[in-house]
């Protein structure tokens, strides 16, 4: 299937579409909905066009990839061996790991956007190989690596090679950027599995939210470039991933269904208020009967764990408590400090991986996950985390990771294919 991509969209200095400055949810009327930089033509306030992607780090910000000192990989069964024993073991399993804190778009329910990190203020190859090897001191773990927009980096093929030594990464993006030459080089290094951001099936509303024209058009080209490129099919896994929010409850059976005609797995996470601290997004009740509904549909394309998507409308509405952040899951910044979880960096920050022990910011989490009372959110590096410590929670989830049992929707990819 091909998406094409307007020939506008290649052009630098876009302005904005019409009407782009309504309803974008926070009631502001302004462009990019949060209130800053209204008139920049792609709602970021830092005239970055697409097309100059990727604009990251002016490599080679030294050590080169080629100097680095890295071990060779691991066996894929050895690394399922080895998450398997540090979930048994109580350690944490899953990492999100904010590759840079830039992006060039400008979502209502972000405030990203607003960084401008130089190269040198963000994690180097070197600091990548440092923390992989500290990590594996635990096991073998899932590595999310988002942003900011993780494909800004022209090294973000190097940075996926040293985490898949020992590491199951994945990638969470817009789509801006991807390339099928990217995409192909991503699924080389060991990329394990890629989320694409759409949140609305209609293509002006998701442009309109994500502060970006065709941002609607690159993340299809980008989920088509990420599905041709793959070079095996028993693993590699693409999927749509959708914020809801206020107002895009009805899309919802329209991304499962574009999710299916695309082939690929579709994932949906609630919005959080520690993002914008704007109240007025949150979905308020219906989601988790919805979602139930889709997931009895089609649970080949609704990829989101069932005992997750249950508790959408009390997560967001009453909170829940027992936040597993610090424990099973923690983060790391775009500086090497880990922190309980995403949004507590630099509020709460756990030590910086570059100068302490694996142990020491161990316990340092630890303690931080023994006084957290926070219930703020319900995204999925949370929820689908918790949930894998409930017999059904591992059975939906870890057991299919564990056993590749499951088809990409496409019809590729079962065991022994
Ligand atoms: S949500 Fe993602 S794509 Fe949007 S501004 Fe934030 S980091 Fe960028
Ligand atoms: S509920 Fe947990 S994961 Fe979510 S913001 Fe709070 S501490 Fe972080």
């Amino acid at each position: 299937m091909t998406s094409p991509i307007p020939l506008e969209s290649l052009l630098p200095n876009r302005t904005a579409p019409q009407g782009i400055s309504a309803g974008n949810g926070n009631g502001t009327g302004l462009l990019n909905g949060n209130g800053l930089q209204p008139h920049h033509p792609n709602g970021n306030g830092r005239r970055i066009s697409e097309i100059d992607l990727p604009i990251g780090p002016p490599l080679p910000v030294a050590p080169s990839f080629d100097e680095l000192d890295l071990g060779s990989p691991r066996g894929m069964w050895s690394k399922k061996a080895r998450l398997l024993k540090a979930f048994l073991l109580g350690r944490p399993v899953w990492v999100t790991w904010q590759v840079t804190y830039n992006c060039n778009y400008g979502c209502s329910f972000c405030t990203y956007w607003q960084n401008d990190f130089k190269p040198h203020e963000e994690n180097s190859l070197e600091d990548f190989r440092i923390g992989a090897e500290k990590l594996s001191e635990l096991g073998s773990l899932i590595v999310s690596l988002a942003g900011g927009e993780p494909m800004l980096r022209r090294d973000i093929h190097q940075i996926v090679d040293i985490l898949a030594r020992d590491h199951f990464p994945y990638l969470t993006t817009s789509g801006s950027g991807m390339t099928t030459k990217r995409a192909r080089q991503l699924w080389e290094a060991g990329l394990w599995g890629c989320s694409v951001s759409i949140d609305y099936a209609n293509p002006d509303k998701h442009a309109e939210h994500r502060g970006v024209k065709f941002a609607f058009e690159r993340a299809l080209k980008a989920i088509e470039q990420l599905m041709e490129a793959r070079t095996d099919h028993r693993y590699q896994r693409v999927q749509i991933i959708s914020v809801l929010t206020d107002d895009n409850l009805a899309e919802m059976p329209k991304l499962c269904n574009l999710a299916r005609e695309l082939g690929v797995y579709w994932q949906v996470q609630p919005y959080s208020v520690m993002k914008t601290g704007n109240e007025k997004q949150r979905h308020l009740r219906g989601a988790t009967e919805v979602l139930m509904d889709l997931k009895e549909r089609y649970p080949e394309t609704f990829h989101t764990n069932r005992l997750y998507l249950e508790r959408f409308d009390e997560a967001v509405n009453d909170g829940i408590d027992g936040c597993i952040a610090g424990r099973a899951m923690f983060n790391i910044d775009n500086q090497m400090v880990a922190s309980k979880c995403v949004e507590f960096n630099t509020t709460e920050p756990c030590g910086n991986l570059r100068e302490l022990s694996m142990d020491e910011v161990l316990a340092s989490l630890h303690a931080a996950h023994e006084r957290n009372t926070c219930t703020a959110c319900w995204y999925s590096c949370r929820g689908e985390t918790e949930v894998l410590y409930e017999p059904r929670g591992f059975l939906n989830s870890m057991h299919s990771f564990l056993w590749q049992s499951r088809r990409q929707p496409d019809g590729k990819g079962a065991q022994g294919d």
